[in-house]
């Protein structure tokens, strides 16, 4: 079979000589060549620039894990903050309170470990490694710092389970309605205009609002007592005494020598005695001492409540007395 061509020049069609196709066929592959070379060099550029599909995806997948890392250590943080506000509630009230032997936060923190696993971070990126580094072991420590305060909790279940009668009578209410003003510790008098130790708390209280028995005991006062105005006083036994100031009345009925529960009405606020105005004032006295009531008020505030009450307390510098 033979090929041909038109020629113009001689307005007839010539067969194609065999070095003519050879020729075509060279010129071909020469292009072909070039594409190849081209695209090639073009694929390698695309592929240094952007990387492969694969290691696009990988990288992808490693910003995505290094921002879940970056959530996970703010969640670590916060996790923290409520432990750390956990273990002083636990050793500053409760075990307080209960006479339990507070734990040391050396204590709390207590162990350490993990260097084998720590060493293996090496490999990656400076960064991403501290960051590995930083959560897993903070994560170990809140573990540990969990697993203490739950030892911690079922001590003080167990104690308070042993010991009903003396919990009940420990005052472990707020003994009115409402909410502190001013806080136990040195306070500028209203009246004196002098710093003097503020003994007690004051509740904020319009005139006549109930007061109740914060634990069970027996009445020792029931009246007017100097600066203190009309005064109940309660003996809870076990070293604990509890203060009522600046009451208007007393509850009709009530006496020296007579017993009340927690949550009996006793007296109703007011303005007796050396006060700014009306409100109540609350002491609590352990073996003899007084001591700060807001740590005994466990019974009805919630953590977020004492820390609100705790915030009030320290940042007012004037009691109402
Ligand atoms: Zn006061």
């Amino acid at each position: 079979m033979s090929f041909y061509y038109y020629d113009n020049d001689e307005c007839k069609f010539v067969p194609i000589e065999y070095s003519t196709v050879d020729r075509l066929i060279h010129t071909a592959s020469q292009l072909l060549l070039y594409g190849i070379v081209i695209t090639g060099i073009m694929i390698s550029l695309i592929v240094s620039f952007a990387g492969t599909p694969a290691e696009i995806a990988l990288k992808a997948e490693n910003r995505e894990l290094q921002s879940q890392l970056r959530h996970t250590k703010t969640t670590i943080v916060r996790l923290d903050e409520q432990l750390a506000r956990m273990a002083y509630t636990d050793n500053e009230i409760y075990r307080t309170m209960l006479g339990l032997e507070p734990l040391s936060y050396d204590e709390r923190l207590a162990g350490t470990g993990g260097f084998d696993m720590m060493s293996r971070l090496d490999v990656y990126q400076a960064q991403t490694s501290d960051l590995l580094r930083w959560t897993l072991s903070n994560i170990e420590s809140l573990e540990r710092r969990v697993n203490i305060q739950q030892l911690s909790f079922d001590e003080i279940k167990y104690f308070y389970n042993q010991n009903q009668d003396k919990m009940r009578h420990i005052p472990a209410i707020r003994p009115i309605n409402s909410i502190i003003t001013s806080g136990f510790g040195p306070r500028m008098h209203p009246v004196y205009r002098f710093r003097r130790p503020h003994e007690g708390v004051d509740f904020r209280a319009r005139i006549g609002t109930p007061i109740y028995a914060t634990g069970d005991g027996i009445i020792t006062m029931a009246g007017m007592n100097g600066t203190y105005g009309i005064t109940i006083k309660i003996d809870h036994g076990f070293g604990y005494e509890s203060l009522y100031a600046h009451l208007s009345r007393v509850e009709t009925g009530l006496r020296v020598g007579r017993s009340v529960s927690r949550g009996d009405l006793i007296g109703f606020t007011g303005d007796t005695g050396v006060v700014e105005g009306p409100h109540l004032h609350y002491e609590i006295i352990r073996d003899g001492v007084p001591v700060d009531p807001i740590n005994y008020m466990f019974a009805d505030l919630s953590p977020e409540e004492y820390i609100a009450f705790r915030r009030i307390a320290d940042s007012n510098d004037r009691s109402m007395d």
